[in-house]
């Protein structure tokens, strides 16, 4: 039986790294499904209408260089909150979490909505000023100027938008993991992780 990871949680909590950690030690496929909704954020900003690109997304438009930008972020939570946009993303994402090695899917609703099967399903959160620092520090080593205010001013403008919208809102499951990464290097946090998951890998060979 193929094993499904469902890694929900605010933005800059650290999910991806996480995920990508433990998809690589269990040996597992791994989507970042925050891309879906920021490469139909892109083609928004190109002037796309979002259900039109959210029907239409392609590999290269999931390629596109600039999905990690600031303003793409801020208009994939505004594109995230159409209904449409949603439901054109669905099956693309199932398909995913069906790989027969297994699937980690992080994102914001994969354990209440996408996947509410998950043989695992963890919320991974950090204290808003904490994750603001990380995507500050993140961004700056990159060589952007915005200001930590700024930056943080965006992550609550975000979790406001992802947890208050009524189709598929940003909550953990009732049965999800807390994992809580405020106090936790890397290191601590895939290891939490891994220890929550491993039960179910080993039940389910
Ligand atoms: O995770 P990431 O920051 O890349 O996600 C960008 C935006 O996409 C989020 O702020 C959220 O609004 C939306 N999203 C979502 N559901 C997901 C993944 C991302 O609504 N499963």
């Amino acid at each position: 039986m193929n094993v499904v990871v469902a890694i929900d949680g605010p933005a800059a909590a650290g999910k991806g790294t996480i995920s990508k950690a433990v998809a690589a030690h269990f040996g597992m496929a791994y989507l970042d499904t925050g891309s879906l909704y920021r490469a139909v954020a892109a083609r928004v900003l190109d002037g796309a209408d979002a259900v039109a690109a959210a029907r239409g997304l392609t590999a290269e438009h999931l390629a596109a260089p600039n999905l990690r930008s600031a303003d793409v972020a801020q208009m994939a939570s505004q594109v995230a909150a159409l209904p449409q946009v949603r439901a054109a993303l669905v099956e693309f994402q199932r398909d995913f979490a069906a790989r027969p090695e297994g699937a980690v899917l992080d994102g914001r609703d994969i354990g209440t909505v996408i996947c509410p099967d998950a043989q695992v399903k963890l919320f991974v959160t950090a204290r808003p000023e904490i994750r603001a620092r990380r995507r500050y520090d993140e961004q700056a080593a990159q060589g952007a100027s915005d200001s930590f205010d700024m930056v943080l001013a965006d992550v609550r403008a975000r979790d406001e938008r992802d947890m208050n919208r009524a189709d598929a809102p940003l909550k953990p499951a009732g049965d999800a993991v807390l994992i809580d990464t405020s106090d936790l290097d890397i290191d601590a946090a895939v290891a939490a992780a891994i220890r929550a998951i491993a039960p179910q890998v080993s039940g389910a060979s």
